[in-house]
């Protein structure tokens, strides 16, 4: 038998092949690689093109030419977990225990991952709000679990209470919020993290918090869902070093939560990748000792690029939704596209202009084919020039 067909047949046979086959690529890969093979302005996938600050650069050099190249801790270097502790005692007023309330993890990927596979039986149910980051349904997936999906309405992407109320059921086990949210750009605020948390104590759920986007904030403040009352104990916090130092291909994230929670996602964490690249992990720790000023200096950086895609964008007459953080703009490519669904225009859109996109109606439950149909996301973490030259060459759509 050939090995194609053994593959095949596992694959067939196994439920959890089976679960992730929807998953088999992510949008952001096949858009890179489109991107490349076309030689277009690649707007799609989320990464700064610049890398971020030499200091953090010089602080992993050294750290590979001074030895730190064996297994570090499972849970992570204490450098690391102690900055991460000190983080969220100076920006959000948390006090962890670093030896047992902060785990590192290979990214935030591994991290949410490795929550939901933590925290869920096969069958369980997960809250989140659509559209969706590409990787929680595939999580679900891994873990059996099923998402029940909460839809967030444009322009100001706000949910209807009413709905959030009834996705909760029996079956429910947490709730999975991402704030500042990708891909919408929205920074949930006080009422709507206070409405979160209710329902969470009310119904006795678990809550994660994907906060990788925590210092790209241009509009209002974020707030982490695990400082609201009754929330630190139920609340498993994620974030990551890729966005706020512009190293994502560093993959350093953590968790941090009540500890009892937390060793249930090391035990996952343990088995998955067992520990995360030790220079990176002491890099970040540099970065995270950063003045607030200095932390916060990206995001200085990114609100005039927001501006500059958004205007551009508007002038050739999307509608678009400027976002409050992250580093992506939606646009309603229904003007500009008539007929165009946003996966027509997203393919078109190499081949006719020399550009890459994301269409946002991935992010969108595909049973509901509707949902998101005109919705484009733009990266605009980009250098101003190359902004301005993917408007020029949008120009001739
Ligand atoms: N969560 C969200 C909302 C993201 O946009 C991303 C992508 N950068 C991630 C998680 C993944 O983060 P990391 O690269 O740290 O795994
Ligand atoms: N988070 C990035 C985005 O939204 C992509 C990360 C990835 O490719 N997995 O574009």
């Amino acid at each position: 038998m050939a090995i194609g067909t053994i593959t095949t047949m596992a694959a067939d046979g196994a439920p959890l092949a089976r679960r992730l086959r929807p998953f088999t690529t992510t949008i952001f890969a096949t858009m890179s690689e489109l991107a490349t093979a076309t030689g277009s302005v690649n707007l799609g996938q989320g990464f700064p093109d610049t890398d971020g600050p030499d200091e953090l650069r010089e602080v992993a050099v050294a750290a590979i030419r001074h030895g730190a190249n064996q297994y570090p801790p499972s849970a992570g270097v204490p450098e690391l977990r102690h900055a991460v502790a000190a983080h969220q005692d100076t920006w959000y007023g948390m006090e962890l225990d670093p030896d047992s309330e902060v785990l590192v993890t290979v990214g935030a990927t591994e991290a949410t991952a490795a929550c939901v596979l933590a925290l869920c039986e096969p069958g369980d149910e997960v809250v989140m709000f659509e559209p969706t980051y590409d990787s929680y349904a595939a999580c679900c997936a891994m873990a059996g679990a099923v998402p029940r999906l909460v839809r967030l309405h444009p322009p100001d992407w706000e949910f209807d209470p009413d709905e959030l109320v009834s996705a909760v059921g029996p079956r429910t086990k947490l709730i999975l919020l991402n704030s500042p949210h990708n891909p919408t750009g929205k920074v949930f605020g006080p009422d709507e993290l206070a409405q979160i948390a209710a329902l969470c104590t009310a119904h006795d759920l678990l809550a994660v918090t994907d906060e990788v986007y925590e210092h790209l904030v241009f509009d209002g403040t974020h707030l982490p869902l695990a400082t609201l009352p009754q929330m630190r104990e139920r609340t498993l916090t994620v974030s990551s070093g890729g966005k706020t130092f512009s190293f994502t291909g560093w993959k350093v994230g953590w968790v941090c939560g009540p500890a009892p929670l937390v060793a249930a996602v090391r035990a996952v964490k343990q088995f998955l990748t067992y520990t995360s690249p030790a220079p990176f992990q002491l890099a970040v720790a540099a970065g995270l000792g950063f003045a607030p000023d200095a932390l916060g200096a990206p995001a200085a950086e990114l609100v005039a690029k927001r501006d500059l895609l958004c205007e551009g964008l508007a002038a050739l007459g999307h509608t678009v939704y400027r976002p409050a953080a992250t580093y992506f703009a939606t646009t309603d490519i229904t003007t500009v596209a008539p007929g165009l669904s946003a996966e027509e225009y997203c393919r078109a859109l190499p081949g006719r202009c020399g550009v890459v996109a994301i269409p946002s109606s991935v992010f969108y439950d595909p049973a509901d084919p509707g949902a998101g149909r005109t919705l484009v996301r733009w990266a605009f973490c980009k250098r101003e020039p190359v902004l301005v030259d993917a408007l020029a060459r949008l120009a001739s759509w």
